[in-house]
């Protein structure tokens, strides 16, 4: 479903280069909750952000349900990035305004009619459990329920694959379990596939099937979460 091929990512800056991601490879299945750990500059985010192409790699290739987003065009670019959603550390969302005027952007965007985006809103706030936020401020909202909508935005267009950011790492333990036990419904229930970067090793134990551990732009060790982290 999702396919590195070799991929490799250098960045130049005015203190020299540094090497984001080298010659990696990762096979991401369809149905999988698949988790990156790794110390922070590990090249987790460079390697996320390669799966919508807002990283290019310097080498390599990068597939999505059979396609090679590295030789597409703008258009058809944007056309494949609708299957792919992305749900942020910090929300990203638009603080002044309303819940339903967040997560109808991505439709907003694409020119749905009133009528599909109104019928998709209510959907989704369904799933993440708000549908009586719907035209509460993004500012009257706690943390979690911030999270949600960004999870509802990221889901409004019917995306095959989920991005996570880093979802929980801003919130508390205990808003960090529904927010994983959401996604794992988004998984099952919606047959989302979820590829998440985290530093926690918590959250890759609580809802991941597979694992890969980076260290300095490398894949260090990958699995099933169970073989990796009982391997003697
Ligand atoms: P992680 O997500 O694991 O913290 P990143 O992918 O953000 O790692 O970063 C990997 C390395 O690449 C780090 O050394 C980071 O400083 C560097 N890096 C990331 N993005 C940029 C950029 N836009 N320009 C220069 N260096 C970058
Ligand atoms: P993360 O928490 O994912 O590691 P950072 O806080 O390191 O993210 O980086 C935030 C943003 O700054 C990212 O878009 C990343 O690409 C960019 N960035 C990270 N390191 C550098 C760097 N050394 N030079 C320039 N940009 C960087």
């Amino acid at each position: 479903m999702i396919t590195l091929d070799g991929v490799s990512k250098r960045y130049v800056t005015k203190n020299g280069t540094v090497d984001a991601l080298v010659d990696v490879s990762l096979d991401v299945d369809q149905g999988d909750v698949y988790g990156i750990i790794g110390f922070s500059g590990a090249g987790k985010s460079t390697l996320l952000r390669m799966v919508n192409q807002l990283e290019t790699p310097d080498a390599g290739t990068v597939n999505v349900n059979g396609q090679d987003l590295t030789a597409m065009s703008p258009r058809e670019l944007r056309r494949q990035r609708r299957d792919i959603g992305m749900v942020f550390q910090q929300f990203n969302l638009l603080e002044t305004k309303t819940v339903y005027r967040n997560v109808a952007m991505p439709l907003l965007i694409q020119g749905a009619s009133k009528a599909e985006i109104d019928r998709r809103v209510d959907e989704v706030l369904k799933i993440v459990e708000l549908e009586d936020k719907r035209n509460a401020s993004i500012r009257q909202l706690s943390g979690g329920q911030k999270q949600r909508v960004g999870i509802a935005r990221a889901l409004t267009t019917q995306p095959s694959i989920l991005l996570c950011d880093e979802a929980t790492s801003a919130l508390d333990p205990k808003t960090t379990e529904s927010i994983l036990a959401l996604l794992k419904k988004v998984n099952r229930e919606m047959g989302v596939t979820i590829l998440l970067i985290t530093h926690q090793m918590h959250v890759i134990q609580r809802i991941c099937t597979k694992v890969a551990v980076m260290e300095a732009g490398r894949i260090v060790e990958r699995g099933n979460v169970l073989d990796v982290f009982t391997r003697p």
